[in-house]
């Protein structure tokens, strides 16, 4: 078994602009629940109304333990890899992978699937881990392309080789319920490398396995 350095992988990875302000998890908390505090005051709501008053922790705590923990590299899923004994050489495709996480423009979510596809080179990777690590990337506030872009990347260095094949479809409640106010539209942002790009069976094989956009059902 092969234990994954997450520092190792995230150094491969786009990106998410981010800025060390070396603040605890407690201490962020604190300072979020103080400042969501002055929001709440500033749109004019009365914090001592009992439903209202323990809002500003509430949304603390869902920021840092909940929602954005995937801006912390100690939250990197533990990740063993095992070799690939059986020469196991087909694709391993994983569809409809959960994959809840925050527009940055406006901190409202996205709503969505991740399809994976894989052929194993020397390790192959538990399955539940393709989840662990579309979960951790959508844990940061995202667009849905960097999102896409983290998960391929990061499973090109874990599995060591091209031939990775990342599709997302999601739904932007920044979309849905203000700005335009479409509630229909579906978003599908996609990354495909190696045999994926360069074999139309292996791209094939892996698209018609995927849900059609709109048959994605939340
Ligand atoms: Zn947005």
């Amino acid at each position: 078994m092969t234990m994954i350095d997450p520092k190792a992988v995230l150094s491969k990875v786009t990106p998410t602009p981010f800025k060390e302000n070396n603040l605890s998890p407690k201490e962020k908390k604190d300072k979020i629940a103080h400042l969501f505090t002055e929001i709440m005051e500033t749109l004019g709501l009365d914090l001592s109304d009992d439903s209202l008053k323990e809002t500003p922790l509430r949304v603390a705590k869902m920021y840092v333990d909940e929602v954005f923990y995937g801006l912390e590299t100690a939250s990197f899923p533990k990740i063993t890899l095992v070799e690939n004994k059986f020469d196991y050489d087909h694709s391993v495709i994983e569809v409809n992978i959960v994959t809840n996480s925050h527009c940055e423009h406006h901190f409202v979510p996205i709503i969505g699937k991740t399809h994976i596809a894989y052929i194993p080179n020397k390790k192959v990777l538990g399955l539940s881990k393709l989840n662990r690590i579309v979960d951790y990337f959508a844990k940061r506030p995202q667009i849905q392309e960097r999102l896409t872009l983290q998960i391929h990347q990061a499973l090109v260095t874990i599995l060591e080789t091209q031939n990775v094949a990342v599709v997302t479809d999601a739904m932007h409640a920044c979309v849905k319920t203000r700005g335009i106010k479409d509630v229909t539209s579906m978003t599908r942002t996609s990354k495909l490398s190696g045999v994926f790009i360069q074999d139309s069976s292996h791209r094939f094989e892996f698209m018609s396995a995927i849900p059609r956009v709109q048959e994605v059902v939340y």
